[in-house]
């Protein structure tokens, strides 16, 4: 099996497909994540607890949009304190339930990038 460039790996992850062959859903709904590839049978959890890494990325990335948008707001547009507290407070909510699907499929696909033997047949 040839080896999937970090593109389609990325792109796979993206559509929520699977990392291995990109045809196989990731998700049955919202947060239902199959256990393995309806296609390919590629076990997406690679051990117990394997997505609690994806968390570092949902939280990195609203993190940092929070933090840029504030700074942007704030110091660019001279937005008070309060006027930016309840949207960016929200959004510091909303977001990572929006981004919790592509968080795992991202966390899932850097594993795949960097050990070479994950996508090996099981
Ligand atoms: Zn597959």
């Amino acid at each position: 099996m040839n080896r999937p460039t970090l593109l389609t790996l990325w792109t796979r992850a993206m559509r929520l497909r699977c990392p291995r062959c990109g045809e196989g859903r990731m998700f049955a709904n919202w947060f239902k994540m199959h256990p393995a590839c309806d296609h390919c049978q590629f076990r997406y959890e690679r051990a117990p607890g394997f997505f609690l890494g994806s968390a570092y990325i949902n939280y990195g990335l609203t993190g940092m949009l929070v933090t840029i948008t504030y700074m942007i707001l704030h110091f660019g547009f001279q937005v008070e304190n309060p006027d930016l507290a309840i949207p960016l407070g929200t959004f510091a909510v909303l977001f990572p339930l929006f981004y919790f699907r592509y968080a795992r499929a991202l966390w899932l696909a850097m594993d795949c990038f960097i050990d070479v033997n994950v996508l090996r047949d099981e």
